[in-house]
């Protein structure tokens, strides 16, 4: 076995002990390696082989701490559904260390489902597998559309059981992200009116994510604008691709701006935009179209926070963070425009694209046209050939859309070089195949129940190229039929 040497680079376990609680990962069982995410290993100067021996997987399950670890629990607070608590913490999630990957960018190296914390309030401390492999395989497929998101380096099975509304087998994933930083973790001191951790906190957050705005004047201010537009980005993003997070407290809000905490989340099929998933959510909080109003008012809480480093007199402080906030609806439809505009193969202002994408949207939900599909088949459309009938029957009836289409039409031969230029854009913007809710949860009932991996190991090989033509009833590109749809997710914490 070759030598399997992290080349930690701690940062947080530097900050002051009130920050988090230095905790060794519980032992489990019987460690058993279920996948490593070989490119992922890589860029962080890990020879995936040797991560996947045993003594990899010893290390992966928190049995053994690597030389230059510093694992430690993070505490920070949340607004959970709108109601405020002032303190949550890593639960069940340790944090190894930090190494700096081959792109030079910071990572946090955290093991999730690593056993109790002093932040455990009654939970066990552990992860059952199918939520682990959730986890693994849509932040495995959002990094794949280049949407900003933690990664999954590694699952490992635990061989003991988890107790949930059923016996589990348990799990933990490796989580890797360019902080574990939350609004949540600015709540926590806040809350506690700790100004001193507040300024350590955002001078951290800004040397690690934005450092080309150290040195600037109002640091707390400049933070809350760089956040703003990196999850306003995100978000746009996310909606893009028909993603319902499903669970937004703003614990689960980055400062980064990397999707964090894949619980009930889920990609549309047919579009409604009132879409809701999460078992959880019973008034729809997290519904698909709040997010953007979610995402502000978490941002608000942010500004909350950082008032008292923005500016010592509260009525300046709030009128220049309630002016940062308020422009957020202008920015996310920017951001939101830009991402149509590519999905619709469109170089027009944003505004222009969201406008026409919007008209569409509402047609998808008035005809319940599958939300993947309807903008894949734009790619046969474009060139009006027979095969424009893909796009249209999304519709039920082609005159539905006929309008539309043409409208749509004009638009691209107006702003294109020629169609087929267009039509490699729309190629290139909109994925063929999405991780379908049915896919995964079939791979989560075969590995839970029979110890199956290999629905799974198929899910991420087809998973790995999106872009990649697929038969039209191919099983991973098509919608599920009635009796597969999957129209509820567990977040099974
Ligand atoms: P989440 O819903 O995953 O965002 O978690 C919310 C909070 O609950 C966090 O503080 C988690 O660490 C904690 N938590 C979730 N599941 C468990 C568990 N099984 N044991 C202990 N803490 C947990
Ligand atoms: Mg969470």
């Amino acid at each position: 076995m070759g030598n399997l040497q992290f080349e930690f680079d701690n940062s947080y376990a530097k900050l002051p002990e009130r920050f988090y609680t230095r905790i060794i990962p519980t032992k489990v069982k019987k460690p058993g390696l279920v996948i490593i995410n070989e490119p992922l290993a890589n860029s962080l100067a890990l020879n995936p082989d040797t991560l996947g021996s045993e003594m990899g997987a010893e290390i992966l399950a928190g049995n053994h701490v690597p030389d230059g670890a510093e694992p430690l629990a993070m505490a920070y607070a949340g607004h959970q559904f709108g109601g405020f608590v002032p303190q949550l913490g890593d639960g069940r999630a340790i944090l190894l260390g930090e190494i700096i990957d081959c792109y030079g960018a910071r990572q946090d190296i955290h093991l999730k489902g690593a056993g109790r914390t002093p932040y455990s309030r009654g939970g066990d401390g552990r992860a059952p597998l199918g939520p682990v492999l959730r986890e693994y395989i849509v932040s495995s497929f959002m990094n794949l559309l280049s949407i900003p998101t933690t990664r999954s380096l590694a699952v490992v099975t635990t061989g003991e059981e988890v107790f949930r509304e059923n016996v589990l087998p348990g799990a933990i994933l490796t989580r890797v992200a360019e902080s574990h930083l939350r609004i949540g973790t600015f709540e926590y001191f806040a809350v506690r009116r700790d100004l001193e951790a507040l300024k350590i906190l955002t001078m951290f957050a800004i040397e690690r994510h934005f450092p080309g705005t150290v040195g600037d004047s109002n640091p707390a201010k400049t933070l809350l604008e760089c956040v703003l537009k990196r999850q306003s980005a995100l978000v746009a993003k996310w909606m893009s691709v028909g993603f319902v997070h499903g669970v937004m407290n703003t614990d689960n809000t980055t400062i980064s701006g990397e999707t964090i905490d894949y619980g009930p989340c889920a990609f549309i099929d047919t579009y409604q935009s009132d879409k809701v998933f999460s078992s959880i959510d019973h008034a729809g909080r997290y519904a698909f179209k709040n997010q953007p109003d979610v995402l502000q008012w978490n941002l608000t809480q942010l500004a909350q926070c950082l008032l008292p480093l923005i500016d010592e007199r509260t009525d300046r402080a709030v009128s220049i963070a309630r002016e940062i906030i308020s422009r957020f609806p202008e920015i996310f439809a920017e951001d939101l425009g830009r991402e149509f505009a590519k999905k619709l193969g469109l170089s027009c202002d944003p505004a222009a694209a969201l406008r026409i994408a919007l008209e569409l949207l509402e047609l998808m939900s008035d005809h319940s046209a599958d939300f993947t599909l309807t903008f894949r088949y734009l790619v046969d459309a474009v060139l009006g050939d027979e095969t424009t009938g893909l796009f249209e029957q999304q519709f039920g009836q082609p005159a539905a859309v006929s309008e539309w289409l043409t409208k749509w039409l004009s638009l691209v031969t107006l702003e294109n070089d020629s169609l087929v230029t267009a039509k490699k854009k729309l190629l290139a913007a909109n994925p063929a195949i999405v991780a379908r809710n049915h896919l995964v949860e079939e791979v989560i009932r075969a590995a839970e129940e029979n110890g199956d991996f290999s629905r799974f190991h198929h899910l991420m090989a087809e998973l790995a190229e999106p872009f990649k033509e697929r038969p039209d009833q191919s099983k991973y590109a098509r919608p599920p039929s009635q009796t597969e749809e999957v129209t509820m997710t567990f977040c099974g914490t």
